[in-house]
């Protein structure tokens, strides 16, 4: 008898039809003999919806507060689910992430996991229940309700599978797998049978958004193997772990991300420390710098730009704005460029990715505004406008259509 985690997100239980549906998938998995262990999100766009009312109400609602509205999200989903599976006659239990066990730390909106008590989930388990768990979410020490950022309910299926040693973490979506490109704006995008953990991490980082970046880091530190799978058709998906066998692809995904906002700051004193001042200060307000690119000094001064998120933007240009040395400067933010990326552990030992790349983009006559790479990738940032015609002509260079 094998222990089965299966996580459902929220597209898969969108209406009650879509509930029967990953009912019966459920109650196929526990019939065969196993156990199972079943994370849900809430349906459809209601976070989204959730996070529009706290908004029309308040513009800057308090973080618990906003956890408290959001974990209600969850709340109908495992609640639903659960009717759903009694109806096919099995016996089952929704658990709330705190029922479950989930400690996290305080961070309102972004939690951590700290550990989870899993007595109740064996409990459940060895009575041969269903268990279904909320996502997304956790309790703090002062028993306040958290959550773990957006799409975080994939991290609370790779930690339950991690913590209960499950024999797999059946991730279900609404496409088939993991694609080399979003198989909705891309035709000829491919599905992968397989994909490293540290692939998928640069993958899911740069935009794919068919599994969060922190799950996958979990599953990677705790050796889960991950399968990525759709809730609509049987098809088989895709398989995450540590290694696989090297299909000839030199590159695995090409990703958009419009989540970036552009800051340039013009005009600083060519001294040591500068740099040093400006990240140090949005380090403090927790704001993650991506890109930074640096002109060479020029009579006297230099110039800066990086990208952060959209939403730490506006902070970013506030705590910037009340930084001393960077009085004599001008400030801006740019919020219509997208980071369009090529992920492939290939790359490393080929050399002229970057130039194919680049000469994708430019038959397209897209102009790069920033570069960077690692290992594993190469990002640029452009136009927003630009970016769907850059990820196909780019996919096309790769993975030409044949
Ligand atoms: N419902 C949450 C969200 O939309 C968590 C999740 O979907 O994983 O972000
Ligand atoms: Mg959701």
């Amino acid at each position: 008898m094998a222990l089965i985690v299966q996580k459902f997100g929220g597209s898969s239980v969108a209406d009650a039809k879509r509930i029967q549906n990953v009912a019966s998938i459920i109650a196929e998995t526990y019939r065969a003999g196993n156990d199972v262990v079943v994370v849900v999100s809430a349906q459809g766009d209601t976070t989204d919806d959730l996070i529009a009312k706290a908004y029309e109400i308040n513009k800057r609602p308090a973080a618990r507060e906003m956890d408290q509205l959001l974990t209600a999200g969850e709340q109908i989903s495992i609640s639903l689910l659960a009717m759903a599976v009694e109806g096919f006659g099995l016996p089952v239990i929704s658990l709330l992430g705190w029922q479950a066990g989930f400690h996290t730390n305080s961070v309102y909106g972004a939690a951590r996991i700290k550990n989870i008590k899993t007595n109740r989930l064996r409990a459940e388990i060895s009575k041969h229940n269903i268990v279904i768990v909320a996502g997304f979410q956790g309790i703090n020490r002062y028993d306040d309700l958290t959550t773990l950022g957006r799409g975080g309910s994939d991290t609370s299926a790779v930690a339950i599978a991690a913590q209960l040693h499950a024999d797999k973490c059946q991730i279900f979506t609404d496409v088939e797998g993991v694609y080399t490109a979003d198989p909705r704006k891309v035709k000829n995008a491919l599905k992968l049978s397989e994909i490293t953990y540290d692939e998928m991490l640069e993958l899911a980082t740069l935009g794919a958004q068919v599994l969060n970046n922190r799950s996958v880091e979990m599953a990677k530190k705790y050796s889960v193997k991950l399968e990525v799978l759709s809730s609509l058709t049987k098809s088989s998906g895709t398989i995450v772990k540590e290694k696989i066998n090297m299909e000839k692809m030199l590159i695995r995904g090409v990703t958009k991300d419009t989540d970036v906002a552009l800051i340039s700051v013009v005009g600083l004193d060519d001294n040591p420390g500068v740099a040093f001042k400006i990240f140090s200060v949005l380090a403090q307000k927790n704001i993650n710098v991506d890109i930074i690119l640096q002109s060479v000094g020029r009579d006297g001064t230099k110039d800066l730009t990086f990208t952060v998120s959209k939403d730490n933007g506006v902070v970013a240009i506030e705590t910037l704005g009340n930084l001393s040395v960077l009085e004599n400067t001008k400030i801006t933010c740019t919020t219509g460029v997208a980071k369009v990326s090529i992920v492939g552990a290939g790359m490393e030992s080929h050399p002229g990715t970057a130039s194919t790349m680049f000469e994708a983009l430019y038959a397209q006559n897209i102009n790069i505004k920033m570069i960077s790479t690692s290992e594993i990738k190469i990002s640029v940032i452009i136009d927003a406008e630009e970016a769907d015609r850059a990820v196909a002509a780019v996919h096309n260079a790769f993975l030409p259509n044949d």
